[in-house]
């Protein structure tokens, strides 16, 4: 279909000859057209155009998840420009939002209403929409995936009306739209639950990984939320813990002020040098073991301390575009898990990268979540490209 065969109003918001590419560059497509409304009635056109013209379509919003969830050749639409604060109700903690809202933005909007998310995962460079679409998950025993934030949300489903869903209203289509993998419909909207905004002590220290995975249950719950990075091909780990403090800020992560030091180890080594012994390893992998232990002495082992807004606390730098998969088991077998991965990568004389990361979830009733009835280890196991 061409964009010259639409109405005015959609010849605005379509464009042709579009390549989608995820943010690791790992998948791509050729929509027929991209369409990226500006308000819930073009949406609302779009799929009833689609719907006319009997052509798929598929959503994307910041286009970071690791899979091709967003690829189709038919019709993509993205909502970025759908990304206004529409109410808030300071008494209950609650925000509205328009969901093309990248997270960067929610926690500004938030800062300045003195609230905050409770949890988060490493990065706030996805859109609301398509956090709550996958169920992403930060960590944290007592703490669920970000879609049990979720206090309603309104979509446009296929045949082109708009619902508004929650506990008390259209509630299995809120069962199951908290966490729809784009399948479901359009999501504008979303409601959620904060908390006051609040400051985070994150304290980081160097382990043993058997003597972590033998005591497992007080690891989990050693701190409101916690998460361990293992170095494969040696026995060190990381234990990252991290609780809510009236203590002061002690440095800005964004820039990592504190110390020329730490500058040297977290930017210098930590991510330029290592970047470039990342590509000498690609012609010499047998190094990676030796290359890993390397950075874990260097830069990894030193116990860090820091306090900082919850959100900064919480985000990480991911370092460089990645193959990611990570496995949802229930958390009592994850050691057992953990301990089986070690023995495959040796024997079958694997090279890869670290670090593993493992990251605790709270059991949820959300139908497509990892965590539906179940305390939740997440494993997640990356390669950079
Ligand atoms: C560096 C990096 C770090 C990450 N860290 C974490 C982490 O710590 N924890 C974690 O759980 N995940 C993490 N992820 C995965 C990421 O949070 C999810 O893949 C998330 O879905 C990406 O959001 P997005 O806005 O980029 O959505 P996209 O990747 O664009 O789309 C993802 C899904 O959301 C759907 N979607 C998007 N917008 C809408 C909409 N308006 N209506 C309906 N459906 C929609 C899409 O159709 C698709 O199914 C990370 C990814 C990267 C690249």
């Amino acid at each position: 279909m061409l964009k010259m065969e639409l109405d005015e109003d959609l010849q605005n918001i379509a464009h042709e000859n579009y390549e989608f590419k995820n943010w690791a560059k790992t998948f791509s497509c050729h929509p027929e057209l991209l369409f990226t409304p500006k308000t819930e009635l073009q949406v609302v056109k779009v799929v009833q155009l689609a719907k006319r013209m009997n052509k798929r379509i598929k959503v994307f919003g910041s286009g970071h998840s690791p899979s091709d969830l967003a690829c189709t050749t038919e019709f993509l639409v993205n909502i970025d420009h759908m990304d206004g604060l529409l109410s808030v109700n300071k008494e209950k903690g609650r925000v509205t939002v328009q969901a093309g809202m990248s997270l960067h933005k929610l926690h500004v909007v938030l800062k300045e209403n003195n609230l905050a998310l409770s949890n988060l995962g490493s990065i706030s460079d996805q859109s609301v929409a398509g956090v709550m679409a996958t169920a992403s998950h930060g960590t944290g025993a007592h703490f669920g995936c970000l879609s049990t934030l979720i206090v309603d949300m309104t979509m446009v489903t296929a045949d082109g009306d708009m619902v508004t869903c929650s506990s008390s209203e259209h509630t299995e289509l809120f069962n199951a739209a908290k966490c729809n993998l784009g399948c479901l419909g359009i999501v504008t909207r979303v409601t959620l639950q904060t908390e006051p905004a609040f400051r985070l002590e994150a304290i980081q220290r160097p382990y043993k990984f058997p003597d972590v995975l033998n005591d497992w249950d007080a690891t989990i719950h050693s701190a409101e939320h916690v998460r361990v990075w293992w170095y494969p091909h040696t026995d060190d780990c990381v234990v990252w813990r991290a609780n809510r403090t009236d203590k002061p800020k002690t440095i800005d992560l964004q820039t990592m002020t504190n110390t020329a030091t730490s500058w040297w180890c977290e930017r210098v080594l930590g991510f330029h040098i290592y970047q470039g012994l990342l590509n000498l390893t690609r012609y010499q992998p047998a190094v990676i073991p030796t290359l890993t232990q390397f950075m874990f002495n260097k830069v990894h082992s030193r116990p860090l301390h820091v306090v900082d807004d919850s959100h900064k606390i919480f985000n990480f730098d991911c370092l460089f575009p990645q193959y990611v998969n990570e496995w949802a088991i229930d958390w009592d077998d994850a050691p057992a898990a953990l301990r089986q991965l070690d023995r495959f990568i040796k024997e079958n004389n694997l090279k890869v990268h670290f670090p593993v990361e493992i990251r605790f979830v709270d059991q949820d009733d959300i139908w497509l979540s990892p965590a539906y009835g179940r305390k939740t280890c997440y494993i997640g196991v990356i390669m950079y490209r």
